[in-house]
């Protein structure tokens, strides 16, 4: 059981993301969690509605998911992949390859989200490098994206929103283009591609790949844009030897409503990178997926090295590939699809209230995403306490108020996390 004089240790010695640590954020204990639950160490249960960033979506203390854990663990925990391999990666690479994006057919099992990246951009750079064009090694990119905290993963980044301004020396410099214009929903304006058209054609020497969160812009801004542009974009980069790389470390495995973000545009990218719920938010694990064509330039022998450059220590660990197998079989056998049309549903419904409120600037839905674009930012620390007291855990960020709980989460906790979101939001605009 956490005391006080252990959240006294946390607050002196213990990093928490993106937090001070001289003027810590308040943080609360949590003994246990269960189903869509968490229980803090003064015995409250809140609903959650963050999946744990996007990772939950079984729910928490799942019994499946638990078994297989310590069915593996039996066997073994880990074992490096340089020279060995185990079941438990090969029936990982069987069923994402399988279920995952035509084309898309070899698959390299690494960390996390941002490490995930990183191997992306390293494949595109071995890729063109492959074909004999070292100097094709820059990417480009659209604001308002998010793609994670390590270096490669930061320079594509939102250039303002993001990290930029404090590594600028270090980061490598990429291109931006504006983010698509074009509502998820609405009708699709062919111009949102102009400005990436003029950037790839007078760079197109330069370029790798350009990197893109599919459909909805998570951390740079929760933004839902129409699939139609990346159909053009898909013509736009096969026309300049260009790869496309979709980054689906948080719209993959059903939180948009289809299984992959890229299905609502019906295009496959050249290589693709999967995190977050992989492992049904049990363990850390990604995993990027490339085309047979891009594996083949990567192993080029004649420009290239021949082999891909990058082998992480606990690389297709397999305790997360163990579990991330079994979550993977909970989504072919259980229903999601109707859990997160119900899930958008009543969010559409119970969040609409809140579109009359002062100071709320958007409301939007997609999938099992609901979020509140308010004008200012929030305070972060009264607003959290605020939704504690209600019985959910919301984390906002700046102007950003949102929910993706777990898709078991039955519709009597979900009102109950829609009322108390939208009840808090209008108390904080007041303020
Ligand atoms: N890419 C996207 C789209 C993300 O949303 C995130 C995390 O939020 C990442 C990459 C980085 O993943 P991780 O935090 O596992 O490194």
């Amino acid at each position: 059981m956490i005391q006080q004089t252990d959240l006294a240790f946390d607050r002196d010695h213990l990093w928490h993301p993106y937090t001070s640590m001289t003027s810590p954020l308040p943080v609360y204990g949590v003994e246990r969690a269960s189903g869509c639950q968490l229980q803090l160490s003064d015995g409250r249960w809140l609903i959650d509605g963050m999946s744990s960033w996007w990772a939950a979506i079984h729910g928490y203390n799942h019994p499946a998911l638990n078994q297989a854990l310590h069915a593996q663990t039996e066997k073994m925990a880990h074992v490096m992949f340089g020279g060995l391999t185990h079941e438990a990666a090969i029936r990982l690479g069987q069923k994402l390859i399988a279920i995952t994006p035509a084309g898309l057919e070899c698959c390299f099992l690494c960390d996390s989200g941002s490490i995930a990246v990183e191997v992306a951009m390293k494949m595109a750079i071995q890729y063109q490098l492959g074909h004999g064009r070292p100097q094709k090694a820059r990417f480009l990119t659209v604001r308002n994206g998010y793609h994670g905290d390590t270096f490669g993963a930061m320079s594509v980044c939102d250039p303002v929103g993001g990290m930029h301004q404090h590594f600028a020396t270090t980061l490598a410099q990429q291109f931006f283009a504006p983010p698509p214009r074009s509502r998820f929903g609405q009708c699709y304006d062919p111009t949102d591609c102009d400005e990436l058209t003029v950037i790839l054609a007078q760079h197109a020497e330069e370029i790798a790949a350009v990197i893109i969160e599919p459909v909805v812009q998570g951390a740079g801004g929760m933004r839902f844009y129409h699939p139609e542009y990346l159909k053009d974009l898909r013509c736009l980069c096969d026309q300049h030897q260009i790869l496309l790389i979709f980054d689906e470390i948080a719209t993959g495995f059903g939180r948009t409503g289809k299984l992959f973000a890229a299905e609502h545009a019906g295009v496959s990218p050249d290589i693709m990178c999967v995190g977050k719920a992989l492992t049904g938010g049990y363990m850390t694990l990604a995993a990027t997926l490339a085309s047979r064509a891009v594996a083949d330039g990567v192993s080029d022998t004649q420009y290239g090295p021949g082999v891909f450059m990058h082998g992480p220590t606990f690389m297709a660990n397999p305790l997360a590939c163990a579990v991330a197998c079994t979550s993977l079989d909970l989504l072919a056998n259980g229903g999601w699809q109707q859990q997160v049309q119900m899930i958008e549903a009543t969010l559409q419904t119970g969040l609409a209230p809140a579109r009359t409120i002062t100071g709320v600037a958007d409301v939007r839905c997609l999938g099992a995403i609901g979020v509140i674009e308010l004008e200012r930012p929030v305070d972060m620390a009264r607003i959290q306490r605020r939704f504690v007291e209600r019985g959910i855990w919301i984390r906002p960020f700046g102007k950003l108020v949102y929910c993706m709980p777990p898709f078991i989460i039955n519709p009597d906790e979900l009102e109950r996390l829609i009322t108390a979101m939208v009840a808090t939001v209008a108390e904080e605009c007041q303020q």
